[in-house]
């Protein structure tokens, strides 16, 4: 690592100009519950809101359908497709409303865009999706997006939105793609079981020996482990994008990573062939 360019590429961050922010379901709840951490949500508008304030463009990507559907209904794991469909329903409409409340009450307009996989694999859904955003964004709407898991034939195509964040970041060229989650960054080994493992600050190119010390441990909630963090990570850096992976505990990191400061692990772009139709086709 060299820390001029650490420090360089670091600060850049402060001039990104559109930035995609993904919140994974683990971080907006509380653990023992699963309910919706209601201050750390609030505290999430503020922070989303003052990075749009700056000028920036910003474009949310949260999870949550499931844990809300889930606690709002009172069930515990769902058994079937519909069942967990349904959920989804009930707590997409659920979560939108609570981040609404709270962006509302600081007067910034929200709107929801729900993601399928066909969408992206049709040229003309591509354009139609991408001409939406770029006109909420010059609106000055901050997009919340989520996989259509409701009607999504398959359930959940992407996978896990880590991986959507990614092709939303591609599909909107954005800049800057942020991973919150509920670990610090990358490290060479799973740090909760192996007191060895080392902290990765910065990632030049994402290379198989890096793929290998992504161990896929998934959190209680969500469903993206670190694997598909680096797969996401392939599909932004290819795009065009920086990607950082840092801890979700507390929002206001996000202040601090856009003014530059060394938090998290810091991905650097490397655009080149178009990556993310590669992927999406093999999903
Ligand atoms: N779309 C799912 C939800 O909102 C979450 C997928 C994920 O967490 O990666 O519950």
């Amino acid at each position: 690592m060299n820390s001029k360019t650490e420090k360089s590429i670091r600060e850049s961050l402060k001039d990104k100009k559109r930035v995609v922010i993904k919140i994974g379901s683990s971080s907006l709840v509380h653990k023992e519950t699963g309910r919706l951490d209601l201050p750390k949500i609030e505290t999430l508008a503020r922070e989303v809101i003052d990075i749009r304030n700056q000028g920036k463009d910003v474009c949310i990507v949260s999870s949550g359908a499931g844990v809300v559907g889930r606690t709002t209904l009172g069930i515990g794991k769902a058994s079937t497709l519909q069942e967990k469909q349904a959920i989804a329903a009930v707590g997409q409409v659920r979560l939108m409303m609570i981040y609404q409340k709270y962006f509302a009450e600081y007067g910034q307009n929200t709107a929801q865009i729900l993601m399928t996989k066909q969408t992206m694999l049709d040229q003309e859904g591509r354009v139609n999706a991408r001409n939406t955003f770029e006109e909420l964004f010059s609106l000055g709407v901050i997009p919340i997006v989520n996989e259509n898991d409701t009607v999504e034939t398959y359930e959940f195509m992407f996978g896990d939105n880590d991986r959507l964040s990614a092709i939303v970041t591609a599909l909107i060229q954005a800049d800057l793609l942020i991973l919150l989650s509920d670990i610090d960054g990358l490290y060479t080994d799973d740090p909760t079981k192996n007191p060895e493992a080392k902290f990765i600050p910065e990632v030049d190119v994402i290379d198989e020996t890096l793929e290998g010390m992504a161990k896929d441990a998934a959190s209680d909630f969500g469903t993206g482990g670190m694997a598909t963090k680096i797969e996401a990570g392939k599909i932004a850096t290819s795009a065009g994008a920086d990607m950082v992976i840092a801890n979700a505990e507390d929002f206001r990191i996000l202040h601090h990573l856009i003014a530059g400061e060394e938090l998290g692990t810091l991905f650097h772009a490397h655009p080149h062939a178009f990556y993310m139709m590669d992927f999406l086709k093999k999903l």
